[in-house]
């Protein structure tokens, strides 16, 4: 067959350029890279024979062996693992597979996108920033890719396992590979580096050896070296990492199993190693990161533990293991129970697959709730990566709400930083009912919001939530121990039963009264406001929370939360859902309505002033809640109107 030419796709020839002019520092992580390859290719193999044994027939010792040819400057990384079809090498090694790699692409284009913007804003082009894009490889790994960062050329000979002919791919990583007919003698991939000039110290066996103790050494299976003066030398611990006592790992070999497990590259930010025996029997080394996947809210929200049975490699795609509200864990659980032969489809529906998925929840969350007692500083960064995900469980997992409900954190309206819903019961003041919460898209919206004049006036704390799950986890769970949720955004806030606002309790009945009052005073204003706004508002009433605006939008009691149905609208299609009438609410303190509330007394009832202040305001309170005004047309012809009648007074 006649050698066959392919380009690759456009990524990864924008990657190829990084690599390849890198001035990285730390290059040696190509090895890792490859290493880890070689051990996903012998994981792969070992699932595979599970089912069909021929396909190991003749060698179960998996390994992978490094080797160097100090004459030819070349560094091999072979393996005999599942290999690769022709098919698999033509589409594998020229497209981007690795999800972090997609990540650092991503982060690139990012970058690129906004570095055009600033060369147009400042008028000069940006210069390229290389030690940038290389922290970057360094944070996410670019994979196989990494390879060209110490190669000119780099050849691959593989040959799949249970199949006869063999394939060599080869690039200069310069936009092209071939495809050419090869010779193996056996299943396995042959990796070969063709050292640029300034790379030779890869040739070097104890260099050799340092880069993989210090990145690969938790490595399962053996790393051997073929060293010509000292033979064959194994370079690892080559036993699974968990298997190990926690006295004999250090924190480095932690992270680099970590690096390893979850193709991340931060620190983990908690480490989860622990046996179980019982019912059950199982070993988990999970972690949490210390930066937010970026896959973190993709509509699938996977989780990616991977499942081991008795030290084999089984799925990193197990639904039943862990819940959807925990999907920012990584690592592995290794069962002892488990059978190693069905499919993986059928672990799903495994009773002993459940008990583990509860016990790790528990567990996940007690040490938690240690971290967020012990190191509240700490616990908050974490909280501001994965809050918005862990919260999920609070509707969809009731038998840890209640732990969930300890973990939750929030800004509120009256402490710096975060605060706890049993921090926030202890200030309650004295005859506050409810926990008050409002939830939108930014704080800083809500703080500036109408709704939120009275609580602040009065001193009562309102918690500002602004994840879209806010939304559906406070109608469902309703009250945190015994304490309703109350959202400042609806009618009947009861504000005047809190006192405590007051100086003392005369005072405190006093200003009641007087706001009673207030409100019968404009009794006519409302009266006709409700005539003019028809089917437009659910109700219009006096408020008792508004201190500087004339009006506001509510809620009304038991209906929906208007951002919800907001949200639950955008997802339907058009036609869908209609809005729900909220309740304007009218401030019978403020001069504007007590001048409207004169008129309207004096009128007859058909004063299109009174009428059309009535839509301008309920318009304005919709600006306020940063909606659309509904009809431009007739809110442009009421201002004309009203600006006319102004200029005749
Ligand atoms: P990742 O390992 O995250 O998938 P890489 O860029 O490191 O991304 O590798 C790309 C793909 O190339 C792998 O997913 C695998 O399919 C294939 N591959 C690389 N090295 C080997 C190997 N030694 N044996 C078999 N397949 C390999
Ligand atoms: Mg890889």
């Amino acid at each position: 067959m006649a050698q066959e030419k392919f380009t690759f796709q456009a990524e990864v020839s924008k990657l190829l350029d990084i690599v390849a002019h890198s001035l990285y520092s730390q290059k040696e992580i190509f090895l890792r890279e490859l290493i880890s390859n070689a051990s996903d290719a012998c994981d792969k193999l070992r699932y595979a024979a599970l089912t069909k044994p021929k396909l190991i027939e003749g060698d179960g010792d998996f390994r992978i062996t490094l080797s160097v040819d100090k004459k030819a400057r070349t560094l091999t990384v072979s393996d005999n693992g599942a290999g690769m079809s022709h098919d698999e090498l033509s589409e594998v090694l020229g497209t981007i597979a690795l999800s972090g790699t997609q990540a650092f692409v991503e982060q690139m284009n990012a970058k690129a996108a906004s570095g055009k913007k600033d060369s147009a804003k400042t008028g000069k082009a940006k210069k390229a920033d290389k030690g940038d894009d290389m922290s970057l490889i360094g944070q996410f790994g670019v994979g196989f890719y990494s390879a060209f960062m110490v190669a000119d050329t780099v050849d691959v000979v593989t040959r799949k396992a249970g199949e006869d002919k063999a394939w060599l791919w080869s690039s200069d990583g310069r936009g092209e590979f071939t495809i050419d007919d090869a010779e193996r003698a056996a299943r396995g991939t042959d990796v070969i580096l063709h050292l640029t000039k300034t790379e030779e110290e890869y040739l070097e066996p104890l260099r050799i050896e340092t880069i993989v103790k210090q990145h690969s050494d938790h490595i399962p299976i053996p790393i051997i070296l073929k060293d010509g003066e000292d033979g064959d030398r194994t370079l690892n611990t080559a036993s699974a990492i968990w298997t190990r006592p926690k006295k004999d790992i250090s924190a480095d070999q932690y992270k680099e199993f970590y690096n390893h497990v979850s193709h991340a590259f931060d620190e983990p930010w908690l480490t989860l190693h622990n046996s179980v025996e019982g019912v059950v029997s199982y070993t988990n080394l999970l972690f949490i990161p210390s930066n937010q996947p970026h896959d973190l809210f993709h509509p699938d929200r996977k989780a990616q533990v991977k499942l081991y049975v008795r030290r084999v490699f089984i799925t990193d795609d197990c639904e039943g293991l862990m819940p959807p509200y925990l999907r920012f864990m990584r690592g592995i659980v290794d069962s002892e129970d488990l059978p190693l032969n069905i499919s993986r489809e059928m672990f799903q529906h495994n009773p002993q697959l459940g008990k583990i998925r509860s016990g790790l929840a528990k567990r996940i969350l007690g040490e938690l709730t240690k971290k967020a007692e012990k190191t509240p500083d700490e616990y908050a960064a974490f909280w501001e990566n994965f809050g918005g995900v862990l919260k999920e469980g609070l509707y969809e997992e009731p038998e840890n709400r209640e732990r969930l409900l300890a973990l939750a954190r929030f800004r509120s309206t009256t402490q710096d930083g975060l605060t706890s819903l049993e921090e926030y019961v202890s200030r309650m003041k004295k005859g506050q009912e409810a926990i008050f919460y409002m939830s939108g898209d930014s704080i800083e919206a809500m703080t500036a919001s109408p709704h939120l004049e009275g609580f602040k006036a009065s001193g009562v704390e309102v918690l500002l939530m602004t994840d879209p799950v806010d939304d559906f986890w406070v109608p469902s769970v309703g009250d945190f121990d015994g304490t309703e949720f109350k959202s400042a955004a609806r009618a009947g806030a009861d504000l005047d039963k809190i006192k405590g606002s007051g100086k003392d309790k005369d005072e405190d009945e006093k200003a009641t009264k007087a706001k009673d009052k207030a409100a019968g005073a404009i009794a006519p204003l409302l009266a006709q406001f409700k005539v003019a706004l028809g089917d437009e508002v659910k109700d219009v009433c006096a408020s008792e929370r508004l201190t500087s605006s004339p009006v506001c939008l509510v809620t009304g009691e038991g209906d929906m939360d208007a951002r919800l149905a907001k949200m639950l609208q955008q997802n339907r299609a058009a036609g869908g859902l209609g809005m729900v009438p909220q309740v304007l609410e009218v401030n019978p303190g403020h001069s504007l309505i007590k001048a409207l509330n004169k008129r309207a007394k004096a009128g007859d009832g058909k004063d299109s002033l009174i009428n059309d202040a009535a839509h301008l305001l309920l318009d304005q309170a919709r600006i306020a809640e940063g909606e659309p005004v509904k009809d431009a047309q007739a809110f442009s012809r009421r201002l004309s109107a009203m600006m006319e009648s102004g200029l005749k007074v």
